[in-house]
């Protein structure tokens, strides 16, 4: 049985295994995909702190994973299907897709959150095919041509900004008047003529056979449809947080996990750090401050039990 079970090796989930293998803890990472969680499809960050230049997402979280590996942390594959306390209640069950189980003493849950979709006709069917989630990923495929960008949001912002690198023309669609994004952000985007922003209007369907040829548009204030022809679309509109796997009772109604100050769930050594926490403020600093708060508590816990 281990101490400590870490479910996500993004900021949070890495810096938690940092701390609890500083406090000695047996503990293990699980992880569904690769080590690095969103950071990785980001392509520059700037507000890390020690870091006078940009550093890329990539690069920062190699470093993490690295330096998580370095102290000695085991990081395995595994998707994880549900969390609960044994008959006794004293142990954890962690169950993975394949049905195995691990079982611990404390589980830090830092699994962050997925990509929120538009839910409009096309969207699925098109990923892959000029819908993206990740202007990293597929910006470069987007040379001198037309993309749109859906949200109002920092990531939208950064993104759009990102792909003028490539796209000759990039709209910037935003379901309202102003956008939620910080305002060095939205100065960028007044400054680029790469960038029209077109805002009170939703995105009603994307088109395309084979791939994206383009979007139907709707202004919400004045009911006008049109159709916008475009080579790529991407979706920025926010995130969901990754917690089907946990117990309904410490989730809140948007299904994001409750805790305190010291990332304590209402469930004794059941911790959550991260984007998937209420309220989250979703920065790496931050979920990267919040992992190592858990892995502390959870060292505190497992005192307390003997
Ligand atoms: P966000 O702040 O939640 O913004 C989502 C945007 O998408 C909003 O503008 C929202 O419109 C719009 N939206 C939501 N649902 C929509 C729908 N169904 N149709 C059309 N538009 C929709 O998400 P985010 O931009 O991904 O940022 C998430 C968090 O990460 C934020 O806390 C942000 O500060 C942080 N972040 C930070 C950095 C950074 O510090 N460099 C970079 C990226 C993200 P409304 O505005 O009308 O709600």
């Amino acid at each position: 049985m281990k101490d400590l079970i870490i479910i996500g090796a993004g900021p949070a989930g890495l810096t938690a295994a940092i701390y609890g293998i500083r406090s000695g803890l047996d503990l293990m990472i699980l992880e569904k995909l690769s080590p690095g969680g969103q950071v990785m499809n980001t392509y520059e960050v700037e507000n890390y702190p020690g870091f006078v230049e940009p550093v890329s997402g990539w690069e920062l979280m190699s470093r993490m994973e690295n330096q998580t590996r370095r102290l000695g942390a085991e990081i395995a594959s595994g998707e994880v299907d549900s969390v609960r306390r044994d008959a006794k209640g004293s142990v954890f069950v962690v169950t993975l897709s394949d049905k195995s189980e691990v079982h611990a003493k404390t589980v830090i849950a830092a699994a962050g959150a997925s990509y929120r979709r538009l839910e409009v006709p096309g969207e699925e069917d098109l990923i892959g095919h000029g819908v993206s989630f990740c202007a990293t990923c597929d910006g470069a495929f987007y040379k001198d041509r037309v993309c749109a960008v859906i949200g109002g949001g920092d990531t939208a912002l950064e993104e759009a900004h990102f792909l003028t690198r490539f796209a000759r023309k990039v709209y910037l669609i935003h379901r309202r008047d102003q956008f939620r994004g910080v305002k060095i952000l939205q100065e960028r985007i007044s400054a680029s003529e790469r960038i029209e922003p077109v805002i009170d209007t939703v995105v009603e369907s994307i088109n395309g056979s084979m791939k994206v040829e383009s979007i139907a548009l709707k202004n919400v204030k004045t009911g006008k449809q049109s159709t916008l022809a475009v080579d790529g679309v991407f979706i920025f509109v926010g995130f969901d947080a990754n917690t089907g796997f946990l117990p309904a009772e410490i989730l809140d109604k948007n299904r994001e996990v409750i805790t305190d100050i010291k990332m304590r769930t209402s469930i004794p050594g059941l911790f959550a750090a991260g984007d998937l926490r209420s309220g989250s403020r979703r920065q790496i600093v931050m979920a990267a401050a919040e992992g190592a708060t858990a892995a502390l508590e959870a060292y505190d816990y497992i005192l307390g039990l003997t």
